[in-house]
């Protein structure tokens, strides 16, 4: 397959725990996969044996760009954004980050979170997703940030959404899904992956569990197709993609 797939997120970490399968299933079908993260996880609870901002901000982009070899994205990015505050930042200028990107890179397909914020309702994520939802609509506008290379439109836009919640957590509204994906064949790889992110194993001794229980399906909601059709149950991210 000669498909590109963009996968945008707000922290290191995202990448494994929320879409973790699907890439991993994307990169066995030879998609090529390109991932950007706003910010190099400087807020984080969980610190390692960093002594400061700097030294967590370094060890997590290490660990992010080990847990995207584990499962399979080639291309990489961490961008310079404050960690907890994208809320606050330019929303224009960080779309623009993404229209150029899609741009240049032509993605078939855009992965990203939904409005809730994933299973923990972090506002960066809920950020991402409107940041990620508007580039995806502007990168083809021709009345859009002219100035950041020729329009292109991918086809399809999804969240991630989820059938569970986590125990003792805010309880989210995600979007229906309308992909299951089975992803038992990738799971050791998905949790392998969580696990290159040594800086959070205690968040991960606390997740495993409930993952464990259910992270042999990953649910995504088709949130936008340039090819007008009815809300229908798919297992493929690609279904009807032109190459
Ligand atoms: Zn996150």
């Amino acid at each position: 397959m000669s498909y590109r797939l963009l996968c945008v997120f707000a922290h290191p970490d995202d990448e494994c725990f929320a879409f973790g399968g699907a890439i991993a299933l994307a990169a066995d079908a030879g998609v090529d996969i390109h991932a950007i993260c706003f910010t190099s996880g400087t807020a984080g609870s969980y610190r390692g044996t960093a002594n400061s901002d700097t030294e967590l901000g370094e060890l997590r982009r290490a660990e992010f760009a080990a847990s995207c070899d584990i499962l399979g994205i080639q291309h990489h990015e961490v961008l310079e954004y404050q960690d907890g505050k994208l809320e606050h930042a330019n929303f224009s200028k960080l779309a623009g980050e993404l229209v150029q990107r899609i741009r240049a890179i032509k993605p078939h397909v855009v992965l990203t979170f939904g409005g809730e914020g994933a299973l923990n309702t972090h506002p960066d994520h809920t950020m991402v997703s409107a940041l990620t939802t508007s580039a995806f609509h502007w990168a083809s506008h021709p009345k859009r940030y002219l100035e950041l290379g020729p329009l292109f439109a991918p086809q399809r836009l999804y969240y991630v959404t989820t059938n569970f919640f986590l125990p003792e957590r805010h309880i989210p509204a995600p979007a229906p899904w309308t992909v299951t994906l089975d992803v038992s064949g990738v799971f050791e790889r998905k949790q392998r992956a969580f696990a290159a992110h040594t800086t959070q194993a205690p968040l991960m001794v606390q997740t495993e569990p409930v993952f464990r229980e259910h992270g042999q399906q990953e649910y995504y909601t088709l949130a936008a197709s340039i090819l007008p059709q009815p809300a229908h149950q798919s297992t493929d991210l690609f279904e009807g993609v032109a190459e």
